[in-house]
């Protein structure tokens, strides 16, 4: 395998290596490829480029205006990488992004003294016959207020009635799943992925006051929103990123968002500064078929973008891992951990996790294991993506 291991995700000197016409990366005769290493490791992949067969046209530091995208290749993994395979060559130079400020992001427009009221549009069902439980899509109306949001925020919700105390309920946080535009493009409306929780104590079924309250509310209901809050999961604005996506369960909202931004028809063509080109590779977690979210929408975007989206699936109650157990996502990410640590790598990449937290020490050992094979510490590098704004977790 064709890796070049970073010493740092960090801030250390980066060198770029530009070569020519070397069959094992698969780039076409005469084509150009650029890699980026710390400069620590220079000589030695300079050395292995040049043994491989390499022609070497340059090296430049990565920082002076004149890089481009590092790209290490897996050649020799079982599946395509979908960051590397596409890579145009002659892309314009990048530096090393840092962590945004997200200064412009709206925060806390409505507060729960004082809530927005939006309506009920609709609600309906996202799961298919024989899926286990209740989830639902619900999208309300914003007109008439000031209440805007972008991908990967959350806003709260205070549902109807009283608490056990006599006073009103608290609000509760949910992830949006639309985009800024909305499902209708109108830039009016917001809409949540609600799983009704349900769960018993004493013998008694309870039914969770606020997602009970969502998933029963009728069109034309009025709702108590709060919000928006939350920068933790904002998609970073450049369009060559590469987007890793792990969720469980309704923890797909806020990838659904993404990918509507990414690959939607309509909403590329509202988004004319933003047409996305790297790679999103989706990883999703349900206990059966039926329970699969948005199915639809991505299958639409796999026919659409083959070369920019790949969705992989784990479907717990219906596949084992290798160990006789569930299929989780943190055994899929396992089974992709070198492709996902090449990916992660490159300094335009983003990982998002969103779901349950019982999925973050799979994911960790799965990472820690790829990084171990490159002599590379996860406990130290995971902090460094942290810190660049590359590592995003929601979980619950
Ligand atoms: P769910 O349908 O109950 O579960 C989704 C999948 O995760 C199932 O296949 C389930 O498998 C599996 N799973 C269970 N334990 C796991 C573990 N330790 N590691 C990995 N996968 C595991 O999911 P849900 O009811 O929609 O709940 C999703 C969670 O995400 C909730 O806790 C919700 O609060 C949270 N959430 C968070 C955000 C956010 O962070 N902003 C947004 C939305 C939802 P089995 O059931 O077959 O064991």
């Amino acid at each position: 395998m064709h890796v070049l291991p970073a010493a740092s995700f960090g801030s250390s000197p980066m060198m770029t290596i530009t070569i020519q016409d070397f069959s094992g990366f698969s780039i076409p005769p005469g084509g150009i490829r650029r890699f980026v290493v710390p400069l620590s490791q220079l000589q030695s992949t300079y050395g292995r480029l040049v043994r491989s067969g390499a022609k070497i046209l340059g090296v430049c530091n990565s920082l002076n205006g004149t890089a481009a995208t590092p790209v290490p290749s897996p050649v020799g993994s079982s599946t395509p990488a979908p960051a590397q395979a596409a890579q145009p060559v002659d892309r314009p130079a990048r530096k090393a992004p840092a962590k945004a400020a997200h200064g412009d992001v709206p925060v806390n427009l409505y507060k729960p003294k004082a809530p927005f009221v939006g309506t009920v549009i609709s609600n309906e069902t996202l799961l298919k016959e024989g899926a286990i439980g209740r989830v639902n899509h619900v999208t309300m109306d914003l007109s008439g207020g000031e209440l805007r949001y972008v991908e990967g925020q959350s806003i709260g919700i205070i549902p109807d009635g009283l608490a056990d105390n006599g006073k009103p309920h608290k609000i509760r946080l949910y992830s949006i799943a639309s985009t800024r535009h909305g499902d209708n493009l109108a830039g009016n409306t917001v809409s949540l992925c609600v799983r009704q929780l349900q769960y018993e104590k004493d013998g008694e079924l309870i039914n969770g006051v606020c997602s009970t309250f969502l998933c029963d509310i009728a069109p034309g209901a009025p709702v108590k929103i709060t919000g928006p809050v939350g920068k933790e999961m904002l998609l970073p604005e450049d369009e060559d990123a590469n987007v890793i996506m792990l969720a469980t369960g309704t923890g797909i909202a806020p990838m659904r968002a993404y990918l509507r931004r990414m690959f939607d028809p309509g909403e590329r063509a509202r988004n004319p500064d933003y047409a996305f080109r790297g790679k999103a590779w989706l990883f999703m977690g349900v206990p059966t078929t039926p329970n699969l979210l948005y199915e639809e929408e991505f299958r639409s975007y796999l026919s659409a973008y083959p070369e920019n989206f790949r969705y992989t699936k784990a479907i717990s109650r219906e596949q084992n891992n290798s160990a006789g157990g569930r299929m989780y996502i943190q055994n899929r990410v396992a089974e992709s951990a070198d492709e996902i640590f090449n990916l992660i790598n490159l300094d335009s990449t983003h990982l998002y996790m969103c779901g349950l937290r019982g999925m973050e020490p799979g994911i960790d050992k799965a990472m820690a294991t790829a990084a171990a094979a490159r002599g590379l510490d996860w406990k130290t590098l995971r902090p460094q993506l942290k810190k660049a704004g590359r590592w995003h977790v929601e979980t619950y």
